[in-house]
């Protein structure tokens, strides 16, 4: 069995990895990313494309910092990648709406931004509530049973299918190494190398980064790490082509750049791709009474696909104790986080360690939760 020889192997391509290996891709050749490819659960291509800030964080303040920071990245990742690859992302950020079916849901809705903005440290970010009214105004067509909302103009959508074309393009034109049907294996620390086995190679590196969704439970105790991350599938249904009729996104409701329209997402504890009709009625049953012009239209695909959600639903960034040089990274928002990934994660990783915004995020705060 052969051995090839990198500075970094990135484990994973989707939008996590891919985002990394982007914010690394001047090491050019010495950087590898391995990853399986379409046998493994992919969220990067099965994902609703919004970039979202409205509503994070509650809990952990320095999520909110981290969505938000991403937010404002997100328009100089989008010029960047359009300058190397050629490729528009389709980033919008008019802002975007959560919708209220009831009056219990606008008061939850407030309840929640009310106790997330009051957290100590939380970095302030405006959500206007706004009644009907004000929402029929900016949403023409919006149906009568909806009460009212809340806009946070940070939010926006871009199409992350081309998210993830571009940053691979991009890290093919640096001359990254990119292995696609490679699945790793095993991991094995040894001195200040990690050797990574595949089926058909052992790849050594002086650093490596998990980012392999999922996989990461069963490989990041391999190097000394814990990434305790299970599937939360989510569902979406896709509506025909019409005319452009949605000025800004909504959470569960988007007109992609294609016209075509999105109906999502759902989440349900479980680790299956199936399709669900009982869940896929209730997504297309509100998003009619949001906007009952979309009943005339006709469905031309839905699909599941699984989030990789932590135990308490914030990202986990850590670097080894054990065994220096080996990174994790994972998380529930790899569109919205994919500016941070590149912009600041990457950087920090390259330079051997975690960035400063990202020290609450390591796996440790399960054991003192477990322990607790
Ligand atoms: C229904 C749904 C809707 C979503 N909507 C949004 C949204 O609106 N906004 C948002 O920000 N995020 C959204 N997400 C989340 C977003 O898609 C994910 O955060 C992101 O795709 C996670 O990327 P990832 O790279 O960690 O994982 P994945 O996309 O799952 O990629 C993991 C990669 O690792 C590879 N791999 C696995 N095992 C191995 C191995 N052993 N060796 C090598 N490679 C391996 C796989 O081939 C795969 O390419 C949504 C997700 C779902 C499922």
């Amino acid at each position: 069995m052969t051995t090839a020889e990198f500075d970094t192997a990135i484990v994973g391509g989707g939008l996590v990895g891919a985002a990394i290996a982007y914010g690394m891709r001047a090491l050019g050749d010495a950087l590898v990313v391995l990853d399986e490819g379409d046998r493994a659960h992919r969220a990067a291509r099965g994902n609703f494309g919004l970039i979202w800030v409205q509503g994070k964080g509650l809990g952990m303040p320095s999520y909110g910092a981290w969505t938000q920071r991403s937010a404002g990245e997100w328009p100089r990742l989008a010029a960047d990648l359009r300058e190397q690859t050629g490729i528009d992302v389709a980033l919008r950020q008019p802002g975007g709406v959560h919708l209220c079916m009831s009056e219990r849901e606008l008061d939850a809705r407030r309840a929640h931004l009310q106790a997330l903005a009051t957290q100590p440290g939380f970095a302030r970010c405006d959500v206007e509530v706004l009644d009907r009214a004000a929402l029929a105004k900016r949403l023409p067509g919006l149906g009568d049973a909806v009460v009212g909302g809340t806009r946070c103009a940070l939010d926006g959508d871009c199409n992350p299918l081309q998210l993830l074309r571009a940053l691979h393009m991009a890290l093919h034109a640096a001359h990254c190494q990119y292995r696609p049907g490679t699945a790793v294996d095993a991991i094995e620390p040894i001195g200040d190398r990690f050797l990574l086995r595949t089926r058909d190679e052992v790849v050594a590196a002086r650093r490596v980064v998990l980012a392999a969704g999922l996989a990461n439970a069963r490989l990041a105790p391999q190097v000394g790490l814990a990434a305790p991350v299970r599937a939360n599938k989510g569902q979406i249904i896709v509506l025909e082509r019409v005319q452009p009729f949605l000025p800004m996104p909504i959470e569960t409701l988007r007109q992609t750049d294609d016209g075509t329209v999105m109906i999502g997402d759902s989440q349900q504890d479980a680790d299956d791709e199936a399709l669900d009709p009982a869940v896929l009625a209730a997504m297309a049953k509100r998003a009619v009474a949001a906007f009952p012009g979309l009943a005339g239209m006709r469905v031309i695909r839905a699909w599941a696909a699984l989030r990789v959600m932590s135990p308490d639903g914030f990202p986990i960034y850590a670097q080894s104790r054990a065994h220096p040089g080996a990174f994790v990274a994972t998380c529930h928002s790899g569109v919205t986080l994919a500016a941070v990934h590149a912009h600041v994660l990457a950087p920090a990783f390259a330079a051997g360690e975690v960035p400063e915004a990202c020290a609450d995020f390591t796996p440790e705060r399960f054991d003192v939760r477990a322990a607790a």
